[in-house]
């Protein structure tokens, strides 16, 4: 048995924020870890792309986020800004421009209108069932997959209307680096101040008493504290592979009214950024009706590498396919909007990779959503048990960024603040 002041389980941005926070004011911090590495959802490759670096995980900075710009600039940090220049690739055709929408100022009416939140689904089938409606239905739907990874038939219709209020203007960025430097660079920080961190630690059980709670890994080592935060993916608490005990009964419920949602992320690299042909130099994001239906270059930085993004349902569906299998949609995806035969886009591929983070046993999905009830659930599980437990992670967090890094690094600090207060 191993002891310590604060126990930390998962090693994630959030968790990470945590010890770093919570190792710099003295506090004496061991972090638990499943996997061989730290980072959870952000984690940039460095090695198996001619690319100098991929992002596996997370990859933008979507505007000028307080914490996350404020570890940006402790650790020194440069970001690139990401122009975003659309394209859309609908009948047959790849035009330069935003995927238009029919339709969308009677729905945000609508929407406007809704007295009692109900699931967008529900919303659609109530306002929008007529056969006139079917694109602007399809839209939707495409949307809400792409960008909240989320299920129409439980998505709340209040926050898409929220969603959707706010401008879509923010800047974007990445780093430099990788996302991975912020991450290095917290861990870093924690170690310096003191925090042990143990890889290939997998958490099977958490037991609480008066005195302490007590966490024991796969093959039995225990590591006892007097606090824990949990800093566990919502997919994996969702998914009870780790038993607490005594039952935290209104916790469990409570995981289970929040939204999680499913991706698939695909890294293609090819000989030559063909992509660029016919005056598309400065395309950065492609929307179409493919299977794979999202691409990505890395523009304004000239690569040869492509990210395909399966969300939401589609997500779900596909995703016990084998990799070599998602990746073949990927390449019928590619050679139906830029018009290329599937022989070519094969002997130009010089290196793939295909992360499904919806059967990752350490993550279980994408990132948050809110459903009915999601608000609710948020209190309750923002709150620690018994003084002894707190979680933290993207899920818990309040505020216009749901389901970022900076959600994650925010619900990190503030356990920790509430933790030493
Ligand atoms: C494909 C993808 C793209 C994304 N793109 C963006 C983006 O562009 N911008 C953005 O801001 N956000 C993005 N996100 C969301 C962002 O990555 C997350 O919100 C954030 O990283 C979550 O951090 P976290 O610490 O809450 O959870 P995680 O990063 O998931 O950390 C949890 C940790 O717990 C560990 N763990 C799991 N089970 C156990 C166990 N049994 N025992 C011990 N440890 C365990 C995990 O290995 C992990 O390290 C993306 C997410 C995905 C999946």
């Amino acid at each position: 048995m191993q002891d310590t002041n604060i126990l930390i389980v998962g090693a994630g941005a959030a968790g990470l924020m945590a010890a770093c926070t919570l190792a710099k004011a003295g506090k004496k911090v061991t972090v638990l870890e499943a996997r061989d590495r730290v980072g959870g959802r952000i984690h940039t490759d460095v090695d198996g792309f001619v690319f100098k670096h991929a992002e596996l995980g997370a990859e933008f900075i979507h505007g000028n986020l307080p914490v996350t710009m404020q570890v940006i600039r402790e650790a020194g940090l440069e970001l690139i800004s990401a122009e975003f220049e659309m394209w859309q690739h609908r009948d047959g055709k790849l035009e330069r421009g935003q995927w238009d929408t029919p339709g969308w100022d009677k729905l945000m009416h609508e929407l406007y209108k809704l007295k009692e939140d109900v699931t967008i689904g529900d919303f659609l089938r109530q306002h929008f069932s007529d056969e006139q409606y079917e694109s602007l239905r399809q839209s939707v739907i495409r949307f809400i997959s792409g960008y909240d990874t989320a299920d129409p038939d439980k998505a709340s219709a209040y926050a898409l209307r929220e969603e959707w209020s706010g401008g879509n203007d923010d800047p974007q960025y990445r780093v430099a680096g990788g996302y991975a430097e912020i991450i290095t660079y917290l861990a870093d920080e924690s170690r310096r101040h003191g925090a042990q961190f143990h890889l290939n630690s997998v958490v099977e059980h958490i037991a609480l008493s008066d005195e302490a709670v007590t966490v024991t890994l796969t093959g039995g080592v225990q590591h006892k504290a007097g606090k824990l935060i949990v800093g566990l993916p919502l997919g994996v608490l969702q998914a009870r592979t780790i038993a607490f005990w005594p039952e935290i009964k209104q916790y469990e419920d409570a995981f289970a009214q929040i939204g999680f949602g499913a991706i698939v992320k695909l890294l293609l690299e090819f000989k030559e950024p063909f992509w660029e042909a016919d005056g598309r130099q400065r395309m950065s994001f492609v929307m179409s009706d493919a299977q794979i239906p999202t691409w990505w270059t890395q523009h304004p930085v000239r690569t040869r590498l492509l990210t395909g993004w399966l969300g939401g349902l589609a997500a779900e569906r596909k995703k016990h396919l084998t990799d070599q299998e998602l990746m073949q949609i990927g390449i019928r995806s590619l050679a139906k909007i830029f018009n290329k035969s599937e022989t070519f886009l094969k002997e130009n591929l010089i290196a793939w990779k295909v992360v499904n983070w919806t059967t990752d046993p350490f993550t279980l999905g994408s990132y948050v959503y809110d459903i009915l009830g999601s608000h609710n659930a948020r209190k309750v599980l923002s709150k620690p048990i018994d003084d002894r437990l707190y979680f933290a992670g993207e899920f818990i967090y309040e505020g216009p960024s749901m389901g970022t890094v900076e959600a994650a690094l925010t619900s990190g600090l503030e356990a920790a603040k509430k933790l030493i207060a």
